[in-house]
């Protein structure tokens, strides 16, 4: 298992304050790797309102639904 995330990539080719950089996969970006610390899924397309931040659909759906469970509306939509 490895624990390289792309945040570790982006440390080792770029420098944080470069906004020409093409980090599209940058997690928690649209159609990057989802934002959730322990997964690394790719094409994260779900947006999380409050966080500002794209998961996964697997992730999503658990935010959802933990959501869901404490009485409150869904924070995550699907952005296309
Ligand atoms: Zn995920």
């Amino acid at each position: 298992m490895s624990n390289l995330s792309a945040t570790d990539a982006l440390q080792l080719t770029g420098s944080p304050g470069d906004a020409g950089g093409a980090f599209v996969s940058a997690p928690g970006s649209l159609g990057g790797e989802c934002f959730r610390a322990t997964c690394h899924a790719t094409g994260a397309d779900w947006h999380h309102r409050t966080a500002d931040r794209y998961y996964c659909a697997d992730c999503a759906a658990d935010i959802n639904l933990a959501c869901q469970l404490k009485g409150e509306p869904a924070v995550c939509r699907k952005r296309r």
